[in-house]
């Protein structure tokens, strides 16, 4: 499940940062990579700091398992996908490079699909020594 957080309830709280620790199924059409898929929930391990303006920075890693056909062997493989996600949200923000959130509350389903895409390699290879069969035209 991804969370949602509650920026609101945060600074009525006075904790203005944090960490949000949790899994999630991310959807297939994430990784263009044919005949490969997360096999894996995404495990994220995220820190928020909410600003003195209410934007929030949330940054932290996301790790999970890509599974399916070697790009150039079509082997059957998988690979540990790791790396740094992070994203700035403003309250009421229009748009630009940065995210937005309203009613107080952050919804982390886009930065999350962002940062899925962003890390999954644009092939997935069995080995770095794996050679694709030699097609050789007749
Ligand atoms: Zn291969």
């Amino acid at each position: 499940m991804v969370p949602k957080l509650d920026v609101r309830r945060a600074n009525a709280e006075k904790k203005y940062t944090g960490e949000l620790c949790f899994t999630f199924e991310a959807e297939p059409s994430l990784v263009e990579i044919p005949f490969v898929s997360i096999s894996s929930p995404v495990e994220a391990k995220l820190r928020y700091a909410i600003l003195e303006d209410d934007s929030v920075e949330i940054e932290g890693s996301l790790a999970f398992t890509l599974k399916g056909s070697c790009s150039r062997c079509l082997r059957e493989t998988e690979q540990r996908v790791s790396g740094e996600a992070e994203g700035y949200f403003v309250p009421y923000g229009e748009g630009g490079e940065d995210y937005s959130y309203s009613n107080g509350v952050i919804d982390l389903g886009e930065f999350l699909r962002d940062s899925v895409i962003f890390l999954t390699p644009a092939r997935l290879v069995c080995s770095e020594n794996c050679t694709a069969p030699d097609y050789k035209e007749e």
